[in-house]
C-alpha cells in the first residue's frame, strides 16, 4: 500500500521530533493520555445528552500496557474512536484544532523551536521523540469496523483496516534503539512510566490503569531452624490507578501549589509564558462552583483574530459540557483562559439556554469581580507584571468603555495606563490623582503620535513649569475616551491644547487679554497671511520659552484629524474631518518682537514671518508640514 504524505507543516514538526535533541522527552506520555482522555470526555458527553448510548461513566478507562520484549508501550481507551476517514484527517496534519500553531518564519532557529516544542502541548506527534513506529488502532463508536494507522516517521504514513474488540482507541509505540546518549529501555519500567504519569496526568479525570510491580516480605515453604517459615522478599504486580483523578481546580488551595497552577496552565491552554495571575474560587452560596482562572501575560498568536475563541472551560460535576462558554466572561475579559465547575447546572443544557440560565449569570457576575480584584491587585503589588499584561491587552478595556459609551467605566477606569510625563513610565489615573498636588485643578494630557514628539510640544511647557504631570496619549482611541469620561476622581480632564488651562492667575489673565487687544491688527494679519489655514490666531497663555504652537478649537483635535484620515475611505466615504487649527503666539518671546517690528515696517517680511512660525508650530506639533516647498523657499529667503 502506498505512502500517504504527511502535510508540509506537519512534516517538518515531525523532522524536529524524531531528530529531537530536546531533552525532555517524556512528556509524549502525557501528550498521548490526554488525547485519550479527551476522547474519552467526548463520548461521555454524547452519552450524557444522548440516551441512545447509554453508557456507565464508571466504565470509561485508560490503560497503559508494557510489553518489554516488543519494547512497545501501548495506550489504550475507551473513547470516542476514529473512523479511518477521522485518522487521515486527524493524525495527517498537526493539531488540527489550531492547539499548536507552528512557527514556520523560525525557518533555521531550531534550538528555539525546539525550546518552543517543549514548552506547547504538542500532541500526538511527540511519540515520535522515542519511537521508531507508531501504530494507532482505532473503532470509532458505534462503528462495526476498525481501522489501523501506522506510521515510521517523516516518510510517511498508512491507513488499512484493522479490527478491534470494541470501540475506543489503542496507540503503540514501539521504542527506538538505545543509544549512547539515549536510553529509551528505561520507559519500558512500569516505575517509570507510573511516576512519568504522576506528574504529568495526574488531574487527568478517568481512571489511568497500570501494573505496577511491588515488593513484599512474604513467608516461603522453607522452615527455618526455630521451626518457622523463612521469609523473603518477592514481587508482584497488579494492575491498579495510578492517577489520583481529582482535576487540579478541585484539588483543596493548600495542596496545590502556584508551580503546579502555572503548569497546568501552561499544558492546558498552550501558552510558553507563565500567566500573569491565577485566580482561584471556591464559592459556596446561592449557586456553588469553583474556578481557576488565568489572567495570559502574552496575547495568543491569533488572539486579535477571528480564529480566537473566547470563553471559560464549563464543567458539571465532572463532565465538561462546553469548551468556550463565552457567557461566563464580558468580552472586555475575554483573554481570561480557565476552568469553572459547578454542580448546579444541568448538564442537557444548550448553548442557547446557557446565555439566559441564572445560575451561569450569576457566577459570571462572581468571576467579573474577581478578575478585576485581581486586576487591581496586580496594579498595587505586582506593577512590571501588569505593565506586561497591559501592554498585550489593554487597548481593549479602552475600545470597551468606547463602545459601551462609558457604561462600564466603573469596572474598567481603574485598570487603564497612559505614560506619565513626569515619571517617563506608564501610571494608572489613580497614580495621577493621588500624585497631584492640592492646588492642580485639572488632569492634564497630550495626545499625539509618539511620547518623543510629545514630550517636546510648547504647549506643556507652562503646566510642567508648576511642576504638574501630564498624561502622554498615544493611542487613536485615547482622546475619544477622553472626552467620553470627562472625569476621573472628579477631577476634569484637560488637554495642554485647551484655551483655558486653568493656570493663570486673574492678573495673568487680565495681563494676555490686555495684549490680545494690543496686538488685535496684528493677529488678524497673520490669520489672514495664512490663507485660510488658520482658524484663530491668540496671544498664547501656555508657551515660556517657546515662540509658537499649533492648537485647535472645536472638537477635533490635531490628533482625531490624523485618526480620520488614516481611515480607509470606505469607513470615512472620504469624507475629510479638519481640526480648526489655531496659531499661539508668544508675546515675551523675541520671535515676537521681530513680528511686530516687520509688522510696523514691511509687511511682506512680516506675512513671510507668519508663514514660517505656522510651519514651525506644525513641526512641534508633530504635523506634516503643509507646504514643505514654501517652507524651504522661506527659510532660504530669511537667511540671505
Ligand atoms: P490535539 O492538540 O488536537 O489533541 P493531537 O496531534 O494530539 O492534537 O491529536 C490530533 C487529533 O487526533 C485529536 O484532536 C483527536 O481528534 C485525534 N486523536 C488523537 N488521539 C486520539 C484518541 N486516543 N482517540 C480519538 N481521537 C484521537
Amino acid at each position: 500500500m502506498a505512502k500517504k504524505q504527511f502535510k508540509a507543516e506537519s512534516k517538518r514538526l515531525l523532522d524536529l521530533m524524531i531528530n529531537s535533541i530536546y531533552t525532555n522527552r517524556e512528556i509524549f506520555l502525557r501528550e498521548v493520555i490526554s488525547n485519550a482522555s479527551d476522547a474519552i470526555d467526548k463520548l461521555c458527553y454524547a452519552s450524557l445528552t444522548d440516551d441512545k448510548i447509554g453508557l456507565n461513566r464508571d466504565d470509561f478507562r485508560i490503560d497503559v500496557t508494557v510489553d518489554k520484549e516488543k519494547r512497545q508501550i501501548t495506550v489504550s481507551d475507551n473513547g470516542i474512536g476514529m473512523t479511518a476517514q477521522e485518522m487521515e484527517q486527524n493524525l495527517g496534519v498537526i493539531a488540527k484544532s489550531g492547539t499548536f500553531q507552528f512557527r514556520n518564519e523560525n525557518g533555521d532557529a531550531a534550538e528555539k523551536e525546539l525550546d518552543v516544542i517543549g514548552q506547547f502541548g504538542v500532541g500526538f506527534y511527540s511519540a515520535f521523540m522515542v519511537s521508531s513506529k507508531v501504530t494507532v488502532i482505532s473503532r470509532a463508536y458505534g462503528s462495526e469496523e476498525a481501522s489501523v494507522w501506522e506510521s515510521s516517521g517523516a516518510d510517511g504514513y498508512t491507513v488499512k483496516p484493522g479490527t478491534r474488540d470494541t470501540w475506543g482507541t489503542d496507540v503503540i509505540m514501539t521504542l527506538k534503539e538505545d543509544t549512547d546518549e539515549v536510553s529509551y529501555s528505561e520507559y519500558l519500567d512500569n516505575n517509570t512510566l507510573s511516576s512519568i504519569i504522576k506528574k504529568y496526568s495526574d488531574y487527568i479525570r478517568w481512571p489511568i490503569y497500570m501494573d505496577v510491580t511491588r515488593s513484599r516480605y512474604v513467608e516461603t515453604d522453607e522452615v527455618k531452624e526455630d521451626g518457622t517459615k523463612k521469609k523473603e522478599w518477592q514481587d508482584y504486580t497488579e494492575n491498579e490507578v495510578v492517577n489520583s483523578r481529582v482535576p487540579i481546580w478541585q484539588r483543596p488551595k493548600n495542596e496545590v501549589s502556584d508551580d503546579d497552577c502555572k503548569a497546568f496552565y501552561k499544558e492546558h491552554f498552550y501558552d510558553f509564558e507563565d500567566p500573569a495571575a491565577v485566580i482561584r474560587v471556591s464559592a459556596e452560596g446561592t449557586v456553588s462552583y469553583k474556578a481557576m482562572l488565568f489572567v495570559p501575560t502574552a496575547a495568543p498568536a491569533n488572539y486579535y483574530s477571528k480564529d480566537y475563541q473566547a470563553g471559560l472551560q464549563l464543567y458539571s460535576a465532572g463532565v465538561m459540557i462546553m469548551e468556550h462558554c463565552d457567557a461566563l466572561l464580558p468580552d472586555y475579559f475575554r483573554f481570561v483562559r480557565g476552568v469553572v465547575e459547578s454542580p448546579d447546572l444541568s448538564l442537557n443544557i444548550s448553548r442557547e439556554m446557557l446565555q439566559h440560565d441564572r445560575q451561569l449569570k450569576v457566577i459570571a457576575n462572581s468571576i467579573e469581580k474577581k478578575i478585576r480584584n485581581e486586576l487591581l491587585k496586580l496594579i498595587e503589588n505586582d506593577r512590571e507584571t501588569y505593565n506586561k499584561f497591559y501592554k498585550a491587552f489593554g487597548l481593549q478595556f479602552k475600545y470597551a468603555m468606547l463602545n459601551a459609551y462609558g457604561s462600564n467605566r466603573e469596572q474598567l477606569q481603574d485598570l487603564l495606563m497612559f505614560r506619565s510625563a513626569e515619571k517617563d513610565s506608564f501610571i494608572t489615573l489613580k497614580d495621577y490623582t493621588d500624585a497631584m498636588p492640592e492646588e492642580q485643578k485639572m488632569i492634564y494630557y497630550a495626545a499625539g503620535e509618539t511620547v518623543a514628539s510629545l514630550a517636546e510640544l510648547p504647549q506643556t511647557e507652562r503646566i510642567r513649569s508648576k511642576g504638574y504631570d501630564i498624561l502622554f496619549l498615544t493611542d487613536d482611541v485615547d482622546e475619544f475616551l477622553m472626552n467620553m469620561l470627562g472625569t476621573y476622581a472628579e477631577k476634569k480632564f484637560c488637554s495642554v491644547n485647551s484655551d483655558d488651562l486653568g493656570l493663570e492667575t486673574e492678573e495673568e489673565k487680565k495681563h494676555a487679554e490686555e495684549t490680545e487687544a494690543e496686538n488685535k491688527e496684528l493677529l488678524i494679519f497673520v490669520k489672514e497671511a495664512l490663507e485660510g489655514k488658520l482658524a484663530d490666531c491668540v496671544i498664547s497663555r501656555k508657551l515660556v520659552s517657546g515662540a509658537v504652537c499649533l492648537t485647535t478649537k472645536g472638537g477635533v483635535s490635531l490628533e482625531m484629524e490624523r485618526y480620520f484620515a488614516s481611515l480607509p475611505e470606505a469607513v470615512s466615504g472620504g469624507q475629510t474631518i479638519k481640526a480648526e487649527r489655531v496659531l499661539e503666539l508668544n508675546p515675551d518671546h523675541e520671535v515676537f518682537a521681530a513680528l511686530k517690528k516687520a509688522f510696523d515696517e514691511d509687511r511682506e517680511k512680516a506675512a513671510d514671518y507668519a508663514r514660517l512660525l505656522y510651519g514651525q508650530a506644525e513641526l512641534a506639533a508633530g504635523v506634516p508640514l503643509e507646504d514643505t516647498a514654501e517652507f524651504n523657499r522661506l527659510m532660504c529667503r530669511l537667511m540671505k
